[in-house]
């Protein structure tokens, strides 16, 4: 990248906001898929002003521009594969106002999602949208993925909260969409059509979301099953009970040990599947929920268990939270789908990936939002094998069909990013994947935001 455009960067950000030596360059070259590219220049704005300065520069000068949370991505979303400008939100961090009477908080799009629910929740609101990844992501990621994770069962996702955004667009203009208020319907819903873009329509600057009074009491459980597809089978019996739990999170025998060891917890004995569940409200109503929901697993299962206290519980959450990162343990690498089926039919999504893994002869290890039908299904494998990465590549392809083949759907939060895109069309038709096209042209006719992902 020449270096008139390095100075103008420098003259819009300050010097010391804009990088382009190897190490930091480096540092914002991956995601969480664990793929890299290395950015030109990583740029650390401080306002609004500022990103709309750069992406005017980058549209005068047709460079790409990748937006970046915390780079935890599990679809390469934040991987520059095209060079260019990475602009990072570290600097742009700020809980701009939580507004208790309204139940709306406005915030930058660099806060990490965990301070965000902590510093709602100190006010007695509830932002849900829980993913795993809470203690490190940034919320501007999270609207740019539409992040579900572990409340959407009962709360939904990142897109039911969101009802106010600012963007810059790839032309540097800026745009207010959606609304301050309980409702609004003035012309297209821009908002919805820009949260879950992965950075591709626009970059966010500032979101508002809705907020709902924090539950007052918690009730966490475990179930453990003798095979993962009775706990299948029994996501689907609490599912068509008239209880919804706040959290429905299953694990495999492989997910759950590698998890236990990880997070330094000691199983009380073998189980092929595990559920850990949560309801929630008064005291007297989660108490309730977590009966029914017991009366309703308990005969096929092997143990059923409320944990004693927050402590316990904490310790479980620990667990699954460090799931994903305990299977390194297992191989080298993997590849990580969100997919999801229609809930009654999550044990035979299960039967079907462990199939595939038989046939391909590699281990394939599943957790997930069970309650919603979001299985994790993760093909454990190693690149440098090339032999074993193309077995993974082939068996990915069948999970897909075979999710398809359910009713289901390729991604239920991740993203299609980089990873997913050479299978889009398996989902959407041509008429489908043209139209989506159209729209991202609307946007950004010139192509220079996060150029190279979703198609
Ligand atoms: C251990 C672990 C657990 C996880 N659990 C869950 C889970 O339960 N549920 C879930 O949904 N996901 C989960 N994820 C995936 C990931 O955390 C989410 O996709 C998250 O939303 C990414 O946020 P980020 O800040 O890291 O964004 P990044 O990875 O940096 O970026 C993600 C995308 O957002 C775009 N982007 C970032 N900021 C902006 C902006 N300001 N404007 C426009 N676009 C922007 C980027 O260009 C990119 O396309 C998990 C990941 C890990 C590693």
């Amino acid at each position: 990248m020449d270096d008139n455009i390095i100075k103008a960067l420098k003259g819009i950000a300050g010097a010391d906001n804009v990088s382009t030596d190897d190490a930091s360059r480096a540092a914002y070259a991956y995601d969480a898929t664990r793929l890299k590219a290395l950015p030109d220049v990583v740029v650390r704005p401080g306002s609004e002003a500022e990103v709309a300065a750069v992406l005017r520069l980058a549209s005068a000068r047709r460079l790409p521009v990748v937006p970046r949370g915390a780079g935890s991505g599990l679809s390469g979303g934040s991987v520059p594969t095209r060079g260019g400008i990475t602009l990072s939100f570290e600097r742009m961090a700020d809980i701009i106002n939580i507004d208790t009477a309204n139940r709306i908080v406005v915030v930058q799009p660099g806060v990490v999602t965990g301070v965000l629910q902590k510093a709602v929740e100190d006010k007695g609101l509830f932002y849900p949208p829980d993913p795993g990844s809470l203690a490190f992501c940034t919320i501007g990621g999270n609207v740019a993925e539409n992040a579900g994770g572990m409340r959407a069962l009962k709360y939904g996702v990142t897109r039911d909260y969101v009802i106010g955004l600012r963007a810059v667009l790839p032309s540097g203009e800026v745009i207010k969409t959606g609304v301050r208020t309980a409702k609004g319907v003035v012309g297209y819903d821009l908002t919805r059509l820009i949260v879950g873009s992965e950075g591709t329509l626009a970059v966010v600057t500032e979101i508002t979301l809705r907020l709902v009074p924090k539950p007052l009491s918690v009730v966490t459980m475990t179930a453990y099953f003798a095979d993962q597809e009775g706990a299948g089978r029994a996501v689907a019996s609490i599912m068509a009970s008239p209880v919804t739990p706040r959290c429905l999170e299953f694990l495999d025998t492989e997910a759950l040990k590698a998890g236990a060891a990880h997070s330094g917890m000691t199983l009380p004995g073998d189980a092929g599947g595990f559920l850990l569940i949560e309801t929630d409200g008064s005291p007297e109503e989660a108490r309730r929920q977590a009966d029914v929901i017991r009366g309703i697993i308990e005969p096929d299962a092997i143990e059923v268990r409320v944990a004693a206290d927050a402590p316990e519980a904490a310790a479980l959450w620990k667990l699954r939270r460090s799931t994903s990162q305990a299977l390194f343990s297992i191989a080298p690498d993997k590849i990580n789908e969100d997919t999801v089926v229609p809930v009654s039919r999550v044990h035979e999504a299960l039967s079907g990936f462990a199939e595939i893994g038989r046939r391909h002869g590699l281990k394939v290890v599943c957790f997930g939002h069970a309650g919603d039908g979001n299985i994790h299904v993760n093909v454990m494998t190693d690149r440098k094998d090339n032999v074993r990465f193309s077995e993974a590549e082939k068996a990915v392809e069948e999970v897909f069909q075979l999710v398809l083949g359910l009713g289901g759907t390729i991604s239920g939060e991740h993203g299609i990013g980089l990873t997913k895109a050479p299978y889009l069309r398996m989902e959407l038709s041509d008429v489908e994947v043209d139209l989506l096209k159209r729209v991202k042209h609307a946007f950004d006719p010139d192509g220079i935001l996060n150029p190279g992902k979703i198609f």
